[in-house]
């Protein structure tokens, strides 16, 4: 008899364990969901999701921010030795008083240096003179590890698809908010890096995740990146080293940089 009776008194204790899993589901579902977060939720470059707002972060400071001193410094105005070409060799980019500027046409820079967790200072700046619209207008990036592209663009007035603003992850994340400032102006990005993990067989175990102040202004909240970036499609994961060299892009606008310091997170 008490057999019998056992499905009776189960039934509803399953029923609620249903009910409790599917209200939890629900509920993270939609966090998961909110439009501005979730890439998936969104076509690569799709021109229908919604634009960030506007936040003016304020004028630019003159100096370059002070230097924690626990911070590697990849340069300081003066000179471009931890950086290197992607093609080997000495960075082919030019140096002028106090920046370096992208050489266009002579290809990515890297630092010497590699990183895994990192957090990462960049100040830059977009050509004062206006050329070009959309991607074709102040584009560099600060590529983490080498793959993953946080994007720089002149985004003063200048109109793009969505996820491929500056100060969003290309192809994935839009930018919170626009804090741009007009070009020729110095720009930071403050950018809180954490790796992606990979098991022994190769496989993704946690995702790479990233938290980015521009200009001051919270623009990436956590976001987990779907896989590098690339355009016009969002690839998979591929196992790589825990520490790659932190890269610089020549998108064939002469952007500048002023000041580039990491503090390694891992050592
Ligand atoms: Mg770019």
């Amino acid at each position: 008899m008490a057999m019998l009776n056992a499905p009776r008194t189960v039934l509803p204790f399953i029923a609620s364990l249903l009910l409790f899993f599917g209200l939890t589901a629900a509920c993270t579902s939609d966090a998961q969901q909110r439009p501005d977060r979730d890439p998936i939720q969104w076509e690569v470059h799709d021109e229908d999701r919604p634009q960030p707002p506007i936040a003016d972060p304020g004028p630019a400071p003159e100096e370059p921010q002070p230097v924690p001193d626990d911070a590697t410094v990849l340069f300081d105005g003066t000179d471009l030795d931890a950086w290197e070409s992607v093609d080997g060799g000495e960075a082919p980019w030019r140096l002028g008083d106090g920046y370096m500027e992208v050489e266009p046409g002579s290809g990515d820079i890297q630092s010497r240096e590699e990183f895994g967790d990192v957090q990462v200072h960049v100040e830059w700046a977009a050509p004062e003179e206006i050329e070009g619209e959309g991607q074709g207008r102040g584009n560099s990036g600060v590529f983490l590890m080498g793959l993953y592209e946080m994007q720089i663009l002149d985004s003063y007035e200048n109109p793009t698809y969505p996820d491929g603003q500056n100060a969003g992850i290309y192809g994935q994340y839009p930018p919170l908010a626009n804090a741009s400032r007009p070009p020729g102006e110095w720009q930071t990005f403050d950018i809180y890096f954490e790796r992606p993990h990979f098991d022994e067989n190769g496989r993704l175990v946690k995702p790479a995740r990233v938290t980015t102040f521009h200009n001051g202004v919270l623009v990436l909240e956590g976001v987990e990146l779907t896989g590098p970036v690339g355009h016009q499609e969002r690839p998979p994961y591929q196992a790589h080293d825990h520490r790659l060299p932190l890269r610089l892009q020549d998108h064939g606008d002469e952007v500048r940089f002023r000041s580039v310091w990491v503090r390694d997170l891992e050592e």
